[in-house]
């Protein structure tokens, strides 16, 4: 398949896999068939994954990415000996980083969860093209990943202010909102990919989604406590 297609995902899933490096083949920059060139795609998707290696002390080098032709067989086969090498000598995923392999299972869960949310608020810098290799080093910085990590923005329902529109749980597009007829309506956090469309969608006359970012999600308000009970009812 085109470079392009590769996402974030599926080389944090080899990774999660086992696997001790990543290596990605695309066509030349600048000879894509197509108007998409998704081997710029690629390229800023290997770029931001290996800040993220870097992040959570995994070695970069177990990713890489080469430009090549069809006709390029012996290019190819150089690169790919090279690059086996290479992760030969790191030895086994985590072992030459001296992390525990539970430790690195989690630490690559936590970032997979966050994939979506990396890619909304990443998503300028990666659809870039970046023209020279010099600009290759620095396009995403140690400290703008540790920001984006330490950063997270969470969503939250404020109970006090939900109306149970319900328009917040049709518009989700992971179905992370629980709720109902005069339900107070509630984020599943570990469904929840943080796209902010419920905090875009709620009417401003109840703004009852809060973003919430450095500090912890206040627990759901529990079951029984949900049902909205309107002033006309009270009666
Ligand atoms: S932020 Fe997105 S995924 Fe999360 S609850 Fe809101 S709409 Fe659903
Ligand atoms: S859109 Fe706002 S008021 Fe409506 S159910 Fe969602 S959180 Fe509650």
């Amino acid at each position: 398949m085109c470079s392009g297609r590769v996402d974030l995902e599926f080389i944090l899933r080899a990774f999660s896999n086992g696997m001790d490096g990543v290596f990605i083949g695309g066509c030349r920059l600048n000879e894509c068939n197509y108007i998409t060139h998704g081997n710029y795609d690629a390229l800023n998707m290997v770029l931001l994954c290996k800040k993220i290696m870097g992040h959570i002390g995994l070695n970069p080098e177990r990713l890489s990415i080469e430009f090549m032709s069809s006709g390029d067989g012996i290019l190819f086969t150089e690169v790919v000996d090279d690059f086996c090498k290479k992760v030969k000598e790191l030895g086994p995923l985590g072992k030459s980083e001296e992390i525990d392999q539970d430790e690195l299972k989690s630490k690559l869960e936590e970032v997979r969860k966050l994939i979506p949310y990396i890619k909304i608020v990443k998503r300028e810098k990666l659809a870039s093209r970046l023209e020279n290799k010099e600009e290759y080093d620095g396009f995403f910085t140690g400290d703008e990943i540790d920001k984006l990590f330490s950063e997270v923005i969470s969503y939250h329902i404020d109970p006090a202010k939900c109306q149970a529109c319900m328009i917040c749980l049709r518009k989700c597009p992971v179905e992370a909102i629980a709720g109902g007829k005069n339900q107070i309506h509630v984020i599943d956090q570990d469904k929840c990919i943080k796209c902010g469309t419920c905090f875009e969608v709620c009417p401003p006359r109840f703004g009852a989604v809060n973003k919430i970012s450095g500090e912890p999600v206040p627990a759901p308000i529990p079951e029984e406590e949900r049902t909205i009970v309107r002033k006309s009812k009270k009666k």
